[in-house]
């Protein structure tokens, strides 16, 4: 790969939105870093559990884990599915290195979470699962804290307030760099042990958890412990997309 030529591709790319107000995917005009049309291309998540957000072949259900064994959190956003044209950035950002595209999908579960909180409170702080200081290393970037400050930045220009913070710094941290995910059968990935994260900042009484893309739920649930154990009294989930259940095998795809 010519690191010249890439990022040149890049640069091009995103002064193409900025300087002219187009659609991140399709660069057809538009006020928004996504055109209405680009925005109907997603996979919305529907039917799925009302509590883990996991995909369902009904509405108004539970799935079988929140009937015998509810999660920490007490809610979950998690507007649309692992699929499609959302697996396809997620993996361009992750993977190729094209940071550009995160605007376009963090523009999106902002919508969603504006419509979620009408009416409702906002968390106090909004906390991400972060990756590893190696796997940062590695992929020159966390995807997770530039989510997150995309994503508070939208909230806070669509709804025209000062609705959250930015924090300068990220109030928990990974300590063990575990496997990557798809080389974990289902068992596995849950016994993800407690002390992978650590907490390195106070934490508030209602948090907001934010991760890409949500999985089993064993990393969010062993992040809630943590944070319940740090004084979080109530914790919202928030992702951009929830994969369907595949037991054993899950996608091929390293997701932290
Ligand atoms: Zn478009
Ligand atoms: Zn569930």
């Amino acid at each position: 790969m010519d690191w010249i030529d890439l990022s040149t591709i890049k640069i091009k790319k995103v002064y193409r939105r900025l300087l002219f107000n187009r659609c991140f995917i399709c660069y057809s005009k538009s006020p928004f870093p996504l055109c209405e049309h680009c925005q109907l291309g997603f996979q919305i998540n529907s039917p799925s559990c009302q509590r883990c957000q996991i995909p369902l072949n009904a509405t108004d259900l539970l799935c079988g884990q929140c009937q015998t064994s509810p999660p920490l959190y007490q809610e979950c956003i998690a507007p649309y599915r692992f699929e499609g044209i959302m697996k396809n950035l997620i993996h361009r950002i992750k993977f190729q290195q094209e940071n550009h595209f995160i605007r376009p999908i963090t523009f999106l579960l902002s919508k969603h979470l504006i419509d979620f909180y009408s009416g409702k409170t906002w968390p106090e702080q909004v906390i991400y699962v972060p990756s590893h200081p190696d796997r940062i290393r590695e992929r020159g970037f966390c995807q997770t804290q530039i989510m997150t400050t995309h994503l508070i930045q939208y909230i806070n220009e669509l709804s025209g307030d000062t609705l959250l913070s930015n924090s300068h710094s990220n109030q928990i941290r990974k300590n063990i760099n575990t496997h990557a995910q798809h080389t974990l059968t289902k068992k596995e990935r849950q016994k993800s042990p407690i002390n992978t994260y650590e907490v390195i900042h106070p934490i508030s009484q209602h948090v907001a958890l934010f991760d890409d893309v949500m999985t089993t739920g064993s990393t969010i649930n062993a992040c809630c412990r943590l944070l319940q154990k740090h004084g979080a009294k109530k914790i919202d989930i928030w992702t951009l997309a929830r994969t369907p259940d595949h037991e054993n095998k899950l996608d091929n795809t390293p997701l932290n």
